[in-house]
């Protein structure tokens, strides 16, 4: 399914991050810029806080950012340094309470937080939060970051304040935080979510994806490293790193390079579509098909495709690239409908065949998951409703046998099909003539990194997190919030 569409066999993307100071511009528009650029990580609030070196200024609302905010919203949040941030709700409720950026005033100042990702040990810090008499106001778990961060500032500096917090939290963010007029980013030791820095030609952004800093005319200085900590200068002109945990490996988040970055974004100095069509390339020496053409699921199967595309042409195959799904790019999302031929419609809204490169032809159509298998089996029927002779589907990432904790809105272990039926079965159930997934070999080779720095634990049941319940493909130290009092004997 297309990157971020709340669709009924999709994932959905948690959350983007943005923050920057400028030398003399207000910070506000080019945050909105960016907020645009980043649409695409979540849809249902969008959220600015900015700060004029005397107070804050904040604008929250549910809804897309062109619906959010108006001229009168932008110009009314004073001051050349800001943070935004885009949500789909991930934990905490759906509803302004839980939409961002989170701000917290207190005796040290005015603190701005943007997070994406999830905490895995949330419940435990707040349960110790609000033993010490913090009061919380939203179940997400961003505020649990606020609060242990104000509480570590009332005593430390800003450095070993996030230290120390980053040293309680367990679980992947990548944050974009304002204290009073100064911006920090953090990113979590594992590197689960992207962060990176750019440069404008009035001071420097920090942005979950390099596309915003492309939108805003930036130039990418780099990716902020995992366990490290950057603090912008307030008059924008450069940044101070602090290398606050230095772990072993990393857990970089595998999907992002298939499925949630823009094709557009640079992470860890790969351009994501050029991944995306070497993992097509892969799909094709590991699971070609012979078929008379070869199609994307439009949009997210496109890269995946053409690189598959490619290989099978380099490899003398007779297999043709065609565009033969069509989509409106006009339906917004499709209210829930309760009867299996609503629904049926409502994947016609969305995508239409066409008929001359489909009928009387064998097919393989490429997408980049099955999350449900609710979309797939419709798609397969509209390509023989159009004449298909044969349907073949290549998935380019492996199978999705695991729900994600770390941010992703991806189904329990109940809705996955993956989790619970092998992959003839799914081929049956989508009415295929074959089905076959990426492997996971073929990710690590793609992506250019171990097996032990990426996170794979929804397509391998091992997670690099301690998650109650749940294995581990690693030693893994779950932080001890509370810790458990001497025993005098
Ligand atoms: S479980 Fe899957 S979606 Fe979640 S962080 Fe790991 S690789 Fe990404």
């Amino acid at each position: 399914m297309a990157m971020g569409e709340p669709a009924a066999d999709g994932l959905t993307e948690k959350c983007g991050v943005v923050g920057m100071s400028l030398d003399e511009e207000d910070a506000a528009l080019p945050l909105y810029y960016g907020l645009y650029a980043l649409q695409h990580r979540g849809q249902e609030s969008a959220g600015i806080v900015t700060h004029d070196g005397f107070q804050q200024h904040s604008h929250v609302e549910m809804g897309l950012v062109g619906d959010a905010f108006d001229e009168a919203d932008v110009e009314s949040l004073k001051g050349s340094s800001g943070i935004g941030h885009v949500r789909y709700p991930t934990a905490g409720s759906v509803d302004t309470s839980c939409a961002q950026p989170f701000t917290v005033s207190f005796k040290g100042g005015a603190l701005g937080l943007s997070h994406n990702g999830n905490l895995v040990n949330a419940a435990e810090v707040r349960d110790d939060l609000a033993n010490k008499g913090h009061a919380f106001t939203s179940d997400g778990d961003t505020e649990v970051i606020a609060h242990d961060l104000a509480r570590n500032l009332l005593e430390e500096d800003l450095v070993r304040a996030v230290k120390r917090t980053m040293e309680r939290v367990h679980g992947s963010y990548a944050l974009t935080i304002t204290h009073d007029d100064t911006v920090l980013g953090v990113r979590d030791p594992e590197g689960n979510r992207p962060l990176c820095i750019g440069r404008l030609d009035d001071g420097h952004v920090i942005a979950s994806e390099s596309a915003a800093i492309d939108t805003l005319g930036g130039e990418l200085v780099r990716d902020v490293k995992p366990g490290e900590l950057v603090v912008l200068h307030e008059d924008g002109g450069g940044f101070d790193s602090y290398q606050l945990k230095d772990p072993e490996h990393t857990a970089h988040c595998f999907f992002e390079y298939v499925y949630f970055a823009r094709p557009d974004s640079v992470i860890d100095e790969e351009l994501v579509y050029e991944v995306r069509r070497e993992l097509g390339r892969k799909l094709w020496a590991e699971a070609g098909a012979d078929t008379d053409v070869v199609m994307p699921v439009p949009d997210s199967g496109r890269a995946f495709a053409s690189g598959y595309a490619d290989a099978a042409q380099e490899d003398d195959a007779d297999v043709e690239f065609a565009e033969g799904l069509m989509k409106n790019r006009y339906v917004g999302r499709t209210f829930i409908m309760p009867t299996q031929e609503a629904r049926e419609r409502a994947v016609r809204l969305k995508l239409n065949p066409i008929r001359s490169t489909v009928e009387g032809k064998t097919v393989t159509l490429i997408d980049d998951s099955i999350v449900r298998g609710t979309t797939s089996d419709q798609l397969v029927e509209l390509l023989y409703d159009a004449g298909a002779e044969e349907v073949h589907v290549r998935i380019g990432a492996p199978k999705i046998l695991a729900p994600c904790y770390m941010g992703i809105n991806m189904a329990t272990r109940e809705e996955l099909i993956g989790a619970n039926r092998s992959t003839e079965e799914i081929c049956e159930h989508i009415g295929a003539d074959s089905l076959s997934y990426l492997s996971v070999d073929a990710i690590t080779e793609a992506v250019g990194k171990s097996g032990d720095d990426l996170c794979l634990g929804c397509v391998t049941g091992e997670y690099p997190y301690d998650i109650d319940g749940e294995m581990t493909d690693r030693d893994v130290e779950r932080p001890v919030v509370r810790p458990e009092p001497v025993d005098a004997d």
